[in-house]
């Protein structure tokens, strides 16, 4: 793959999500989808990409409501009466650590031997839309989860709301709403407790962004300053992501 498409603006010209917030899938992903896109001169859209928690939870919940003859397991995973998982249970599906997409049209034609030279793979016959990176095969759910903290570490270092989301489950649509502020508020005293220990509890903005400065994580102190004046809660995020990606 010589060829693959690098910049993030050439990626985003032939992939098409259907939601604003699905497009934080594992890069290197993104970029073969998008390589195959160009070479075939055609736009991919993409039904669903990451899939937060939250969003795995609804569609077990869609799913049910849709088919009185499906039926839950206790870990949330939604069956057919053939017994075919239809759901995956929360946090167990490629979705969820962003490397799957679910695609629209044309890809679903391409043979697997063909995706499989692209870097691509398609795990189930039985759902041709749905593809992923040929490094999926075999790799536990723990595994996934890895390659999603470390992409997101390294892609997407400058820590935004939306980020934040993704790490926490929620839907990542870059809005403080109330359930993004509780999961902060939520946060706190683990905050304080976890990765503080015997140090003064944060109580400020400036100290968040002073202890993600002092960790590398962000480089641009200036900025974030400025934003923590602007958004509320924003310091309560930084850590938390701090928290989640030390792991
Ligand atoms: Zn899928």
């Amino acid at each position: 793959m010589n060829d693959q498409i690098a910049a993030v603006e050439e990626v985003n010209k032939w992939l098409v999500f259907g939601k604003p917030w699905q497009d934080r899938i594992y890069p290197d992903f993104a970029k073969r989808l998008a390589h195959v896109a160009k070479l075939k001169e055609n736009k991919l859209v993409i039904t669903s990409g990451f899939r937060s928690i939250d969003e795995q939870v609804a569609a077990a919940k869609n799913a049910l409501a849709a088919h009185k003859d499906y039926y839950q397991k206790p870990n949330g995973a939604v069956y057919n009466t053939k017994g075919q998982c239809i759901v995956a249970a929360p946090g167990n599906s490629s979705h969820n650590w962003g490397v799957a997409v679910d695609i629209d049209g044309w890809m679903e034609t391409i043979p697997s031997t063909e995706l499989e030279k692209y870097g691509l793979r398609r795990p189930m016959t039985y759902e041709p839309w749905h593809i992923e990176p040929i490094e999926t095969k075999g790799l536990t759910i723990d595994a996934k989860k890895k390659t999603f903290y470390s992409y997101m570490r390294g892609e997407y270092y400058s820590m935004d709301i939306k980020s934040f989301q993704m790490i926490t489950g929620l839907i990542p649509d870059g809005i403080v709403g109330p359930k993004t502020i509780a999961k902060a508020e939520e946060m706190k005293d683990v905050i304080n407790k976890v990765i503080l220990g015997n140090v003064e509890p944060i109580q400020t903005g400036e100290q968040a962004v002073k202890l993600l400065v002092d960790n590398k994580i962000i480089d641009s102190p200036d900025y974030w300053l400025q934003k923590i004046q602007e958004i509320k809660y924003l310091d309560l995020l930084l850590i938390k992501i701090v928290n989640k990606l030390r792991g």
